[in-house]
């Protein structure tokens, strides 16, 4: 077996190929070394980054254990969208400072190429930033629809995610085309570790700062009308992930689907949340909405609890909820958001299985969950479990129930229950 050099990065930032060290990857507590089953080469659109806080760690063969290089910063990738991580980059840390909210990934060097643990999850090419203007002269498009509708604070918000954020959700609104996000609730009823639009001062800087208004239904019926008549296959979400939750907007985005369904009655309307209130998602799922897509990194309760810091709801209300959208046919997926080490746990594999047993999940989209994974391991403090590997984990997930889907991306209704053909969970050869 070829075993892939360690990649490490100078104090310059610079990113080299380790000439004797091994790379090495880490999962909770423990660092390892590779199997070729795990890696793929890197996907194209991955940036590579170093991780100030640390010290490169690495597998000496000649030595026959793991060891850390006082000169040189770990390096982690952010991966593209529809690609699950396995498996963090080990280091060592120079630092007690939180480290920002990413998805750290390991990465090494193999065959003159990088290679990453992780696998495709969805073949939707939507994300692709080939497929977006960066540049000023997307302005033109945002503006044309300011000045159509000067009064409409939806527009303004959304102007402001593509134009500041980059949002590609965002600027799906002013091509128009795809999927078109509706921010709507400043609000939320969790507090979550790893908020990326909400965090309490004195912990990890968010990326995004949180929207200030709700919206009215008008202003939110009159975009998706927009979007449902002009856009090339509409679809429409509700929490997109950066805004509160729109758990707390459920009248308003009630109202707002009603008016849409007059004129739009066939359009794909999703709502993504933690759905953490039953009755409040009734009146959602009432109106007409097509599918949910429930939030949760765990399905044990006090796993949950530990990242979500639930306030004035509890795990049985998220099952009430799903309950609910499965009483009445609404398509429900999951958002999982992952961590090697937690979520990969026999015991959290177990539970998933039997949540599955109890609620008709048809979809799990997998998230790598942006945040200092030391922070979560303190936050949740576990017993020692199996860790099966996530990719084992999903093997084992679709073993028991056939019919679920994976993926990374919302689906109009066409596409509810096709296989997108992945994730490819078979083991990889490298050529030599
Ligand atoms: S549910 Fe979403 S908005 Fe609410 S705290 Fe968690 S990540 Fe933030
Ligand atoms: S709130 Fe976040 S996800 Fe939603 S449009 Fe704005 S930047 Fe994009």
């Amino acid at each position: 077996m070829q075993i892939p050099s360690l990649v490490y990065a100078n104090k310059k930032g610079e990113i080299f190929d380790h000439p004797e060290l091994k790379m090495s990857m880490r999962s909770a507590e423990y660092d390892f070394m590779p199997y070729e089953a795990e890696l793929i080469p890197l996907p194209s659109c991955s940036r590579l980054y170093f991780m100030p806080h640390t010290n490169a760690v690495g597998f000496d063969l000649a030595k026959g254990g793991f060891t850390a290089l006082d000169d040189a910063h770990a390096v982690s990738v952010f991966l593209p969208p529809a690609y699950l991580r396995l498996f963090l980059p080990s280091y060592k840390r120079i630092s007690n400072d939180i480290m920002p909210l990413y998805a750290y990934t390991a990465v090494g060097w193999l065959n003159d190429s990088f290679v990453v643990p992780a696998i495709k999850v969805d073949n939707d090419s939507h994300w692709h930033p080939d497929l977006y203007d960066y540049s000023d002269k997307f302005k033109v498009k945002v503006e044309f629809y300011l000045n159509k509708y000067p009064k409409n604070r939806l527009y303004k918000q959304l102007a402001h995610c593509a134009l500041t954020y980059h949002c590609t959700a965002a600027k799906n609104v002013f091509y128009p085309r795809w999927e078109c996000p509706m921010p709507t609730s400043p609000a939320c009823n969790s507090r979550c570790v790893g908020c990326i639009s909400l965090q309490e001062s004195e912990c990890c800087p968010s990326p995004q700062v949180r929207m200030d208004f709700m919206p009215t239904a008008e202003e939110i019926a009159e975009v998706a009308c927009n979007h449902a008549a002009y856009a090339e296959k509409p679809l429409i979400s509700f929490g997109q992930g950066c805004e509160g939750d729109p758990v707390m907007a459920a009248d308003v985005i009630a109202a707002a689907v009603r008016l849409i369904r007059k004129d739009f009655p066939k359009l794909t309307i999703n709502f993504n949340s933690n759905c953490s209130l039953p009755d409040q998602v009734a009146k959602v799922l009432d109106a007409g909405v097509d599918s949910i897509r429930v939030s949760l990194n765990s399905t044990i309760e006090a796993t949950y609890n530990a990242y979500y810091r639930p306030r004035g709801y509890s795990f049985a209300n998220v099952e009430a909820s799903i309950a609910a959208a499965n009483e009445r046919g609404v398509y429900v997926a999951l958002n999982l958001l992952t961590m090697p080490g937690i979520t990969d746990r026999k015991s959290e594999c177990d539970a998933l299985i039997d949540f599955m047993s109890r609620h008709k999940i048809e979809l799990i989209q997998t998230r790598n969950l942006n945040i200092d994974a030391e922070l979560l391991y303190s936050a949740i403090k576990l017993a020692k479990d199996e860790l099966m590997g996530l990719k084992n984990m999903l093997r084992t997930v679709k073993k028991a129930h056939k019919d679920v889907k994976f993926g990374y991306f919302n689906r109009m209704k066409d596409d509810f229950f096709i296989e997108r053909g992945l994730p490819d969970l078979k083991v990889k050869k490298f050529k030599k």
